[in-house]
């Protein structure tokens, strides 16, 4: 299944809607009306997906009309740094002998097409193309013989938008990572790929239309079950929470007016643009 987050305007009222997702001429369409997911009990229980319904007034688009919104609500967004070797290298780090862990704010979160600020107090921002988990059940120490799946819902594409400088100069990431617009993620969640199952998908990132990242998910130093079972050997994933997988080598600073895409094969392309505060 795959789903997409859009801004309905009903009767002169904006109001965020969920829509089934499909593929027409090669082109992404919302095809079917989705019930949001609701955050009691029962969803956490079923995951915390939307599901289709006919009881709301609704006429297929593409995407490239509808005003996307973010199509996850984490209650956290659960980072890994430094997953590919290449992008280790390319930044003088070592390769790490477990997963690097980091958070970022919900309050990071932006859509697709939305602008990405270039915070004032930054004067290095680079883009970070990913691949996201989205979780799709709770779940707190995953066994080492436990299949992951059942937990995620499935994946999507993210830009971990980083204020480079200010990375280096903390010993934290908190702000380098966390400003309000520094997590691009969508268009679309989707559980037709299988990146755990043997099934690598690629990552990729455009700078202007210029390609300037290109990484495998089967070259991750962590791989995708080594990663939840990591992260929740510390804390509980709650239906809805991102895990960005980390990026591949590439990375780069961007200028005011830049534009960039980030792609991850099966989950359309999102993009963004970059403005000066
Ligand atoms: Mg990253």
């Amino acid at each position: 299944m795959r789903y997409c987050k859009y801004l309905s305007n009903e009767n002169g009222t904006s109001l965020p809607r969920y829509a089934l997702v499909e593929k027409r001429d090669g082109e992404l369409w919302a095809t079917l009306p989705m019930q949001a997911p609701q955050e009691d009990l029962t969803a956490r229980i079923l995951g915390g997906v939307p599901v289709p319904t006919l009881s709301i007034n609704f006429e297929p688009k593409p995407l490239s009309e509808l005003k996307l919104l973010p199509p996850v609500m984490p209650s956290k967004i659960v980072c890994v740094g430094r997953n590919y070797r290449d992008h280790a290298a390319e930044l003088g780090n070592d390769v790490p002998t477990e997963p690097l862990l980091f958070l970022k704010p919900p309050s990071s979160l932006l859509g697709p097409g939305g602008t990405i600020c270039m915070p004032a107090l930054s004067k290095r921002v680079d883009y970070e193309g990913e691949l996201g988990i989205v979780i799709g059940r709770r779940c707190y120490k995953i066994g080492p013989d436990e299949d992951v799946r059942p937990y995620i819902r499935g994946y999507v594409c993210v830009n971990d938008v980083t204020a480079r400088d200010i990375q280096k100069s903390d010993s934290q990431w908190t702000r380098g990572k966390g400003f309000d617009t520094f997590c691009p993620v969508g268009p679309i969640v989707s559980d037709e790929i299988d990146p755990v199952a043997g099934a690598p998908t690629t990552v990729s990132t455009w700078l202007n239309g210029t390609l300037k990242q290109q990484g495998s998910t089967a070259d991750f130093i962590f791989p995708i079950a080594d990663l939840l079972r990591y992260i929740t050997s510390v804390m509980t994933l709650e239906a809805g929470d991102l895990i960005p997988t980390g990026t591949p080598a590439g990375v780069g600073a961007v200028q005011p007016g830049d534009r960039i895409q980030v792609k991850v094969d099966g989950l359309g392309i999102l993009e963004n643009q970059f403005a000066a505060e």
